[in-house]
């Protein structure tokens, strides 16, 4: 064979090579999607609120047994939207066909996965783009449906489970082997210590905005607990306090610190039986405060913050749901 052509095959076959390479790269690169929605960094997943859950496989009202086939990942009103993963661009994507204000979305297709982003704005409906690039912006959910968890509605092209995906990865190794990383109930009537969507006044997760500060976060997630409820420890330790965060005197400005079994939490908005002292996890704690005076129409909710201010939400999950 005359060396010519030989490299010319050479040179065929390693275009096709490297094509194959664009289609299909190395999975272990990345084998989670990055941050969906600007304030989510877990793409947290929309709990239930009054119009429904936003678990895959979630039952959907006037559906004869009708299911989520898609996953809502939990996204502020007017928040910025970030590319999952390198791919395609395609679209508009439509869910409602009614020309509602969130009847638009759009779909990626690359990295060995195919995604429709629904209830968004693209910043365009084709062309290239890359993982964690700007792709748009949130709907404004509430004017559609009001007192929503606002959310992009994440559905697999085939329709399948994106929920691993989505879903950070958990250590296979505790940090305290002999511990349980999972903390008790918090609040009574609240058995998974379900956190707090969105309401009027904000968001429950960790790392919402906070509205009138300068980019200020949420530095705490949001236990969902009535008025008046009782409260328990999530862990046994030691009582330090009072806590304050609101430093006026307003009726849900108390709280305590509990320091023990590896961990030092903030228990906001409630009134503790003492301050001082040992607890037992589980045991009775204090009461609820009456947020309703204060904040009237917002999910009343304990504010439970880390000392060092880190992220919570994983010791609050009871272990419920979570993949290993
Ligand atoms: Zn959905
Ligand atoms: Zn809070």
């Amino acid at each position: 064979m005359p060396a010519l052509s030989l490299i010319a095959l050479v040179s065929v076959l390693s275009a096709v090579f490297a094509k194959q390479l664009d289609v299909h790269p190395p999975q272990q690169q990345h084998r989670h999607w990055a941050q969906l929605c600007s304030g989510n960094p877990s793409n947290r997943i929309r709990g239930c609120d009054r119009y429904g859950c936003g678990n895959f496989g979630a039952s959907r009202q006037g559906g004869k047994g009708e299911r989520h086939v898609g996953v809502d990942v939990i996204c502020a009103d007017g928040a910025t939207v970030y590319a999952p993963f390198s791919g395609q661009l395609s679209g508009p994507i439509r869910f409602f066909h009614n020309g509602n204000a969130i009847d638009d979305g759009v779909q990626i297709r690359g990295s060995g996965y195919c995604v429709k982003l629904v209830c968004i704005h693209p910043i365009r409906y084709h062309g290239q783009i890359q993982r964690g690039q700007q792709l748009g912006r949130m709907l404004p959910m509430q004017k559609v449906f009001p007192g929503i968890v606002s959310h992009i509605h994440v559905e697999n092209c085939d329709r399948s489970d994106p929920t691993p995906l989505l879903t950070p990865d958990v250590p296979d190794v505790p940090p305290f082997p002999q511990q349980d990383i999972h903390w008790g109930t918090v609040c009574a009537g609240n058995p998974t210590n379900e956190i707090r969507g969105c309401d009027n006044y904000g968001c429950g997760y960790y790392g919402a905005p906070r509205r009138g500060g300068k980019g200020g976060k949420h530095t705490g997630v949001d236990v969902i607990c009535a008025d008046g409820a009782t409260v328990y420890a999530p862990f046994s330790g030691e009582l330090s306090g009072p806590i304050k965060f609101f430093h006026n005197g307003n009726a849900i400005d108390d709280g305590v610190q509990i320091r023990g079994s590896g961990f030092c939490v903030k228990l906001l908005c409630i009134h503790p039986i003492r301050y001082q002292g040992r607890i037992i996890k589980g045991q009775v704690l204090g009461r609820m405060l009456p947020m309703q005076r204060v904040f009237p129409g917002i999910i009343s909710h304990i504010h439970v913050e880390n000392c060092d201010r880190s992220d919570p939400t994983g010791n609050l999950e009871k272990g419920k749901g979570r993949r290993k």
